[in-house]
């Protein structure tokens, strides 16, 4: 596993040219020793997104990583069970109805949550996120920023199942565009991550702008979701 960090670090930062690019490691279905073992090998950030395992596994944890990230569809009834996980950034906010009930909750605890806005870059009915579509998203934000307690950070989107790296390269170049367009009209420069990039195209993903990426089995090898914690 140590190798693969490295490597997966190496060619970052080949592609990166010295921009910074943050790895969230994504430790769904891993074990806590196994997470422990990334850990110890250089991983910073992990993310999770099943609520439940993350109550599971993060106090194992506890003061072993910097940062956890929610990158799982947030569910208005788990909202408090998320919060005190103390996420870092929650990736995957597409509904207008969820982050008001986020913000009044923020408002009760009296805290502040950064976000990030998904987008289905790759228009499969499956996926969740908002339309690739300038106004629509646009729109999305001019509510958004109305919640006082939420801080929209950047942007996220999960691309298309594909090998084929044009149609990868289309994903994220959509998102990059939007996010340039978004932060120059509504979000006055406020936006800087760039949340896309897993295991398979990461690396497509920062040469189109990505500044964080999250990967899974590339460091953990193929995920199996009978072993390890549900
Ligand atoms: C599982 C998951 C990943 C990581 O996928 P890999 O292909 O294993 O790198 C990244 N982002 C999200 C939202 C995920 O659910």
């Amino acid at each position: 596993m140590k190798e693969n960090i490295d490597r997966i670090y190496q060619s970052i930062a080949k592609v990166a040219a010295g921009k910074e690019v943050k790895v969230i490691a994504v430790t769904k279905t891993i074990t806590p020793e196994v997470v422990d073992e990334a850990l110890a090998a250089g991983i910073e950030y992990i993310g999770e997104n099943k609520i439940q395992e993350a109550e599971r596994k993060l106090p194992l944890l506890k003061n072993k990583f910097q940062e956890f990230h929610y990158i799982g569809h947030l569910q208005k009834n788990k909202i408090k069970k998320l919060l005190a996980l103390e996420p870092a950034l929650i990736h995957s906010m597409d509904s207008l109805s969820t982050l008001n009930q986020l913000n009044k909750y923020l408002i009760e605890i009296d805290k502040y949550q950064d976000i990030l806005v998904q987008v289905n870059t790759s228009e499969e009915e499956s996926k969740f996120g908002l339309r690739a579509d300038e106004t629509e998203l646009s729109r999305f934000m001019e509510k958004a920023l109305t919640f006082n307690r939420i801080r929209i950070k950047g942007l996220m989107t999960i691309a298309e199942y594909s090998n084929d790296e044009k149609v990868l390269r289309l994903c994220f170049s959509k998102l990059k565009r939007l996010f340039d367009k978004l932060n120059e009209t509504l979000l006055e420069g406020e936006m800087n991550v760039l949340s896309m990039g897993m295991s398979n195209d990461y690396l497509t993903a920062i040469e189109e702008g990505a500044n964080m990426v999250r990967i899974g089995s590339a460091i953990f090898g193929e995920r199996n979701y009978n072993k390890g914690i549900k």
